[in-house]
């Protein structure tokens, strides 16, 4: 790897989700990678989903970051498929969203709607598997509402897309 890239990378790794402000694009699995033509470097970013009102606010967050670290000429390309899944979120994010109080998506994406399996979501706070669904909507549309049977705390859950 390259100076330069590994450097932009740095700086992407530097990018914080903007509605989960501990998480990283990165370690989020929005960047799925750095690549280079003749001269010029290009991020290559998979939006959460297409839905998702933060995506216009990451695009601008990571082009705000490349230009202030001296990388104006490198391009931002979108790539809609393979489409992101909850399973890119690498184990660094997984922590860190427990971390801020976030339950982080649990099984294999689609398992829950292919089989009506209702998996159990660890509580972020106690770790108690003894938990019920509130709301399929939280804080945000990419997250659902769950509360603790445990220490009856309610908490977000990243859901598994
Ligand atoms: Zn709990």
């Amino acid at each position: 790897m390259s100076d330069r890239r590994a450097k932009i990378w740095q700086v992407l790794d530097g990018v914080m989700d903007p509605e989960v402000p501990v998480i990283s694009v990165v370690d989020l699995g929005i960047v799925r990678d750095v690549c280079q033509d003749d001269k010029h470097f290009n991020v290559v970013i998979t939006p959460t989903y297409s839905g998702c009102p933060a995506t216009v606010q990451i695009e601008d967050d990571i082009r705000a970051a490349l230009d202030e670290a001296g990388f104006t000429d490198a391009g931002l390309e979108t790539r809609l498929a393979p489409a992101w899944t909850s399973a890119w979120i690498s184990e660094k994010g997984r922590a860190a969203l427990k971390e801020f109080g976030i339950a982080p998506p649990v099984g294999k994406p689609g398992k829950r709607a292919l089989f009506g399996i209702e998996m159990p979501v660890p509580c972020p706070h106690c770790d108690s598997t003894e938990t019920t669904l509130v709301s399929e909507f939280g804080s945000t549309a990419c997250k659902a509402l769950w509360k603790c049977n445990g220490c009856g705390e309610p908490f977000d859950y990243f859901k598994c897309i």
